[in-house]
């Protein structure tokens, strides 16, 4: 039809004046998103720009693409586009040490559709933000709480796709978690709702000796590109690593659990809140997820050298 009826709110609920206008395009922040990745440029102290891995994000999207019935860009074209936009925004990227520079390449639907199909169109967009440390004061340990209540992917979903409806379930327990004073959610699986799955942004994993276990990726989680550098890194220093089914009660047991995450890098868990149970686990430097970290970032930010071709030079 001719017309439709625009009117915007401010994230504290007041509206503007609403009015009509042709119906046509819209300009659309590109933080409105369909289904998304986000990587990483780090400044080495030598003033180079590292990528780190990208081409694991670009078939993370065609694989989440496909899930959704999305045409993708080709790996080529997607890492050319990542390192086109770091490039161009080099002077964002803060300091070595001091942040990095986030970049988020998004892929949306953009042509008109009433019916429950593809759209017509795509649009496929990268953008970055400088963002500062996860951790500004040190490394603090995380205090995790295990969601029984909500759920954030169920089987035969999506939640193993990088889409933006995967979050919408998440930020209501998100939100109740930290105003009890937790730093995320921990979810369960849907059926049982006894297996570990991940936290709201970042893989989880669970140690006990020389083994370290973390939730096997059957379609429910975000098969996380830190999860599987850190999984590599943490088999070369001779650890036990398995994937599989991680039931609570282990992760009440172990020695150490710690997070994995572009935002997070490598973190670790100070305490576990189950029920009525409370868990401290082991943090300090000797830890496990200490030692995986400082390989991890290491290699992220060019201070140890890169032997297994994960960082890429912009410039
Ligand atoms: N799980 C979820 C739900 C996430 O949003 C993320 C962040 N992309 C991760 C895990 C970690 O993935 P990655 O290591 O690729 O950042």
């Amino acid at each position: 039809a001719d017309y439709m009826y625009v009117m915007k709110c401010s994230k504290d609920g007041e509206f503007t004046q609403g009015e009509l206008s042709r119906f046509g395009n819209i300009q659309l922040s590109p933080s409105a998103g369909a289904i998304y990745e986000g990587t990483k440029a780090y400044r080495k102290e030598n003033g180079k720009l590292l990528l780190f891995r990208p081409d694991h994000n670009a078939v993370r999207m065609q694989l989440g693409a496909e899930r959704m019935l999305i045409p993708s860009p080709s790996v080529d074209q997607f890492v050319d586009a990542v390192k086109q936009t770091a490039y161009a925004n080099k002077r964002w990227v803060p300091p070595s040490g001091k942040g990095s520079l986030y970049i988020r390449p998004l892929l949306m639907g953009s042509g008109p559709i009433l019916g429950l199909g593809p759209s017509p169109e795509y649009t496929f967009i990268v953008y970055a933000s400088p963002v500062g440390n996860y951790f500004k004061e040190g490394i603090a340990a995380l205090n995790l709480y295990v969601e029984e209540e909500y759920v954030r992917a169920a089987p035969g979903g999506a939640g193993g796709v990088k889409s933006i409806t995967n979050y919408a379930p998440v930020l209501k327990a998100l939100s109740r978690a930290k105003s009890r004073g937790f730093s995320d959610v921990l979810y369960l699986d849907s059926v049982k709702k006894k297996y570990l799955e991940e936290a709201s942004s970042c893989n989880v994993f669970v140690v006990k000796g020389r083994t370290i276990s973390t939730p096997a990726t059957n379609g429910t989680i975000l098969e996380g590109v830190t999860r599987k550098s850190v999984m590599e890194i943490a088999s070369d220093q001779g650890y036990e690593v398995v994937e599989k089914s991680v039931h609570v009660d282990e992760v009440m047991e172990a020695d150490e659990v710690f997070c994995t995450g572009t935002a997070v890098g490598v973190a670790p868990v100070g305490t576990i809140t189950y029920q009525d149970k409370r868990v401290e686990y082991e943090t300090g430097d000797e830890s496990v997820c200490q030692k995986l970290r400082s390989v991890l970032v290491g290699i992220q930010t060019g201070s140890i050298e890169d032997t297994k071709g994960w960082v890429t030079c912009i410039n």
